[in-house]
C-alpha cells in the first residue's frame, strides 16, 4: 500500500521540520549530525502515517531515531520499489522513502525508525526522479 504520489506539504511536515521536542534537540542544536543534515534539505512531502493506536506525535518524538526517520520521510525521495518491510505494511509511514547524500543511509525511513535498517534492502536505482533533494550542487 505504498504510493509514489506525494501528498502536498501539510501540518505534520511543518511540525516535524521545527524539531521542537526534547529528543530532537541537544540544547539549541539538532540532536544528531544526521538531523542537522536533514534540516538543511528542502521539504518534499507530507508524511502519511499508517493507522496506529499510538498518537502520531508520540511515534515521531519517541527517540532520536524516530525523529531522524520523520525528517527522512519529509525530505527524502520515494523508493522506486518499496523495501520488503514497507511493501508488507510495516513501519509508521505508508511510503518507502530514503535520503541520498549521507553516508550509511542506504535504508528507508520506516526501517530507520524501527531499527531494522540492516535488513532494509532497496533495489537500484533506489529513488524515483522527483527533482527534489537528489542534487546538492547548490549547497555549500
Ligand atoms: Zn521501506
Ligand atoms: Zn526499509
Amino acid at each position: 500500500m505504498s504510493s509514489n504520489v506525494d501528498s502536498p506539504l501539510g501540518i505534520w511536515a511543518a511540525i516535524i521540520s521545527r524539531l521542537d521536542w526534547p529528543t530532537a534537540r541537544d540544547g539549541v542544536y539538532p540532536a544528531s549530525d544526521l538531523l542537522y543534515f536533514l534540516s538543511t534539505l528542502k521539504l518534499m512531502r507530507e508524511p502519511v502515517f499508517r493507522p496506529s493506536p499510538r498518537p502520531i506525535i508520540i511515534m515521531i518524538a519517541a527517540s532520536v531515531q524516530s525523529t531522524e526517520a520523520s525528517m527522512m520521510q519529509v525530505t527524502g525521495s520515494v523508493a522506486c520499489i518499496p523495501c520488503e518491510r514497507c511493501a508488507g505494511g510495516g513501519g509508521m509511514f505508508t511510503q518507502c522513502v530514503t535520503v541520498t547524500g549521507w553516508p550509511g543511509l542506504g535504508h528507508c525511513a520506516n526501517c530507520h525508525a524501527d531499527g531494522t535498517e540492516d535488513s532494509c534492502h532497496l533495489s537500484y536505482p533506489i529513488t524515483s526522479v522527483d527533482g527534489g533533494n537528489e542534487t546538492h550542487s547548490n549547497m555549500e
